[in-house]
């Protein structure tokens, strides 16, 4: 019998319901790692599905997906993780298909990822409120072990915003404007600074304002002044080489359009809207102005291993966007009562008493 037969774990049971539940780990496979999670950190993604945005998907939904923790387990066959590592990690694809063979695990042919259901019947797959987890080897990152469990939780995040800022091709000396100062706005923000860019934040919230000032960043205050003519001012009239939308909404569209340099400007379209904004946007000048509006989701293998290095090497400085208050996975309904949009990321620890 090991400590870690029976996992404790948070789900969901029903629109802004949730409720902490035992299952068994299951059989350690032969290139699987358990785990001791230490912190998991309250994705937007949890919050909307705890709102009941995604009840499509079903119940009960087992999410949380930033997490990370102490090796205490080996399978027979891995070779790069040992027991007292301590990591985060990706989601696990079946690491035989195509979509895995370049890394790209999230949009693996086999596994069905949050729109799977366990033998048990839990939705969701990732059982990331959890004091366990049983993962396959090839999914966990190494991270530095003098970091609080929270930061080292942003893997997953940093990894997104990795994956945006390589789709964008950011160069040394551009300027990047990201338009809201969120959670991922921020993360997108030192990303982008971290690949060598002038990074300016557009924001309307005093207290998000001031958090992106705290790191270093340049702003525009969108309430004050007009966020366009700002970033026109700020670059001597050129505009910017590349905008991140970290926010759904039309009106930040409409502001990114005219705020991206006159050729060549790329719009990155990172955050999904809820419901759906509409976009303006006339065919003829994305033709003529050579603009790039382009999306980004998720991350591959490639850019959980950048973001791995971005955290261990304090390249991004995410302690900062932790709120001050945790919460005991016994509390987990309170944590995600929290976890609103005016809050940067709420982190749930998983090893009580
Ligand atoms: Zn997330
Ligand atoms: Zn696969």
């Amino acid at each position: 019998m090991a400590e870690y037969d029976t996992m404790k774990f948070a789900c969901l049971v029903e629109k802004g319901k949730a409720e902490v539940r035992e299952r068994p780990l299951g059989p350690i496979g032969e290139c699987d790692v358990v785990i001791k999670q230490l912190a998991c950190n309250i994705c937007t993604t949890d919050y909307t599905q705890w709102q009941g945005h995604r009840e499509h998907q079903g119940y009960p939904m087992a999410g949380g997906h930033e997490g990370s923790g102490v090796v205490v387990a080996v399978g027979p066959e891995v070779k790069s993780i040992h027991v007292g590592d301590f990591v985060a990690h990706s989601t696990t694809g079946c690491g035989q298909c195509r979509a895995c063979a370049v890394g790209d695990y999230y949009n693996c042919e086999n596994t069905l990822g949050i729109a799977a259901t366990t033998e048990d019947g839990y939705r969701g797959g990732q059982f990331g409120f959890a004091n366990y987890a049983r993962i396959h080897a090839r999914a966990c990152y190494k991270m530095d072990p003098t970091l609080d469990p929270a930061e080292a939780g942003f893997l997953e995040p940093v990894a997104t915003a990795t994956h945006a800022v390589e789709t964008l091709a950011v160069h040394p000396g551009e300027t990047v404007v990201v338009i809201g100062g969120g959670t991922m706005g921020l993360v997108n923000a030192q990303v982008a600074r971290a690949y060598g860019a002038r990074v300016i934040v557009s924001e309307l919230q005093p207290h998000k304002l001031e958090k992106a000032k705290e790191l270093g960043l340049e702003v525009i205050d969108s309430k004050n002044s007009d966020p366009v003519e700002k970033t026109l001012e700020m670059t001597d009239g050129k505009g910017a080489d590349s905008i991140i939308v970290a926010v759904g909404l039309t009106v930040a569209y409409d502001q990114a359009l005219k705020m991206v340099k006159n050729k060549d400007g790329k719009i990155m379209f990172f955050a999904s809207g809820h419901p759906e904004p509409e976009l303006h946007v006339s065919p003829n000048s994305i033709h003529y102005r050579r603009l790039q509006l382009l999306g980004s989701m998720n991350a591959t293998q490639a850019d959980y291993a950048i973001a791995a290095k971005l955290i261990n090497n304090r390249l991004v400085n995410v302690k900062a966007l932790i709120d001050p208050v945790r919460y005991p996975l016994s509390r987990i309904q309170e944590a995600f009562a929290a976890a609103d949009g005016n809050k940067y990321r709420v982190s749930v620890t998983l090893q009580e008493g």
